[in-house]
C-alpha cells in the first residue's frame, strides 16, 4: 500500500487528510505528524489519517508524497528534518501561503532525488486546529500549483491529481506570480480587516460604538480573529508586495475620500453601482465553477495518482487553458510584466 504523510494537522493539514479519506483514492495509507501529542490523536480519531508518526522523519520513510502542512517559518525547518529520510524519487509539497521563500529552502534543503512542487489551497478560516479541519473546505476552490525548475512532471502531474482529488481547481503560477496576486486578494484583507478592527476598537466611542457594530463589521473584520503566528508569517514572507499593495489602498482610500468629499453624488451613486455589478459577477461565476466541479468527480487509484495518465490529461489541459487565459489578459491590458 502506498503512503502520503502530512506533517502538520492542523486546519489545513487535517482537512486534506479528511478529504482524501473521503475521496475515490484508493489503497493509500495516510501517515500524519504534528507537533503535539494531542492533535496527533485527535486527527486519527477524526480519520484524518490512519497512522501516527513519532516523528518527521519516520513520518516520510517509504513516502511516495509529503505534504508539509505546518505554519510557513516551520516549513523550512521541517523541510531540514525530513531530508535525509526521504525516499528516492519522493514527491514533496507544502500548502503555505507564500510560495518565494518556500521554493527557495526546498531548493537549498531538499535533496535533487525528490521532487519539490509547491501548493496552495486558496481555502481557509479565521479558526484553526484539527477541531475546525472539515473534508469540504477546498471544495471549488483554487489549488495554486508552483513547480520547482527541477520537479518531474510526474511529480508535477500527481499534486495536481491531489488538488483534484480534494475538489479543488488547480492552477499553475510561478512563485514571483502567486505572491504579488495573493497579497492582493488575501493578504491586503487580512491586514485591512485587522486594521479597521482596531481603529474602531480604539476609538473612545467604542464602548457605545460597539454596540451597534453588527453583522457587515462582523464580515469585514471576520480576518482579524485569525492566528497571529499566521498572519505575522505571511507579513514576514511576502513583505515586498504587502507594502506595494498597503500603498495602493491608502491611495484608493483617499480617492474615495475625496469622492465623498467632493459632493458630486451622481459619479459617487454611478461608483457603488458599477462596484456592485462587478463584484456580484465575481461571485455568480464562482458558484458556477463550484457546480460544474461538484459533476465531474474523479475515482482513481492511488497508482493513478502517481504514474497515471489521467492526470497528465488533466495537466495538459490545464495548461492549454491557462495560456488561454494568459493570452486574453495579455491581448487585453498590454502588460507582459507582473500584474500590479
Ligand atoms: P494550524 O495552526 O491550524 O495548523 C498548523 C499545524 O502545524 C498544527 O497542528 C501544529 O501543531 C503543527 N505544527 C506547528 N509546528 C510544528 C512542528 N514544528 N512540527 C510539526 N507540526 C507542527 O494552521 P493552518 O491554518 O492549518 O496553516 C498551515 C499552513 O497552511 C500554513 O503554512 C498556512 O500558511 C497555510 N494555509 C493556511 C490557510 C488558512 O486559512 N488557515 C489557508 C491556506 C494555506
Amino acid at each position: 500500500m502506498a503512503r502520503i504523510a502530512i506533517l502538520g494537522l492542523g486546519l489545513i493539514g487535517g482537512s486534506l487528510g479528511l478529504a482524501l479519506k473521503q475521496s475515490r483514492l484508493r489503497d493509500v495509507e495516510l501517515v500524519g505528524y504534528s507537533r503535539s501529542r494531542e492533535t496527533r490523536e485527535k486527527a486519527r480519531r477524526a480519520a484524518a489519517i490512519d497512522t501516527i508518526a513519532p516523528d518527521a522523519a519516520s513520518a516520510v520513510r517509504d513516502a511516495a508524497i509529503v505534504v508539509i502542512a505546518t505554519p510557513i517559518l516551520t516549513i523550512r525547518r521541517m523541510m531540514e528534518e525530513i531530508a535525509p529520510a526521504l525516499p528516492q524519487e519522493c514527491i514533496v509539497t507544502d500548502v503555505g501561503s507564500t510560495k518565494a521563500e518556500v521554493m527557495r529552502w526546498a531548493n537549498d534543503i531538499l535533496p535533487q532525488h525528490v521532487s519539490f512542487v509547491g501548493g496552495h489551497p486558496m481555502a481557509g478560516k479565521e479558526q484553526m486546529g484539527i477541531d475546525a479541519a472539515e473534508a469540504g473546505l477546498f471544495e471549488g476552490k483554487t489549488y495554486c500549483i508552483v513547480p520547482s525548475p527541477t520537479a518531474r512532471e510526474q511529480a508535477v502531474n500527481s499534486v495536481v491529481g491531489l488538488a483534484e482529488l480534494v475538489k479543488a481547481v488547480p492552477v499553475y503560477m510561478d512563485a514571483e506570480e502567486h505572491d504579488s496576486y495573493v497579497a492582493a486578494v488575501s493578504h491586503l484583507p487580512l491586514v485591512v480587516s485587522t486594521a479597521l478592527f482596531s481603529l474602531a476598537r480604539d476609538s473612545l466611542a467604542w464602548p457605545e460604538m460597539s454596540r451597534l457594530a453588527s453583522s457587515g463589521f462582523r464580515d469585514v473584520t471576520r480576518l482579524a480573529s485569525g492566528s497571529p503566528d499566521m498572519s505575522c508569517d505571511i507579513c514576514r514572507t511576502n513583505r515586498e508586495n504587502l507594502v506595494h499593495w498597503l500603498n495602493r489602498m491608502a491611495q484608493e482610500l483617499l480617492k474615495y475620500r475625496d469622492l465623498i468629499q467632493g459632493g458630486d453624488d451622481e459619479d459617487l451613486l454611478k461608483t457603488f453601482a458599477r462596484v456592485q455589478v462587478e463584484r456580484d459577477t465575481f461571485i455568480a461565476k464562482g458558484a458556477q465553477r463550484r457546480e460544474e466541479r461538484a459533476a465531474a468527480e474523479p475515482s482513481i487509484s492511488i497508482s493513478d495518482l502517481l504514474v497515471g495518465d489521467w492526470a497528465a490529461r488533466r495537466a495538459r489541459e490545464m495548461t492549454k487553458a491557462l495560456e488561454e487565459q494568459r493570452g486574453r489578459a495579455k491581448k487585453g491590458n498590454g502588460d507582459h510584466g507582473r500584474r500590479r
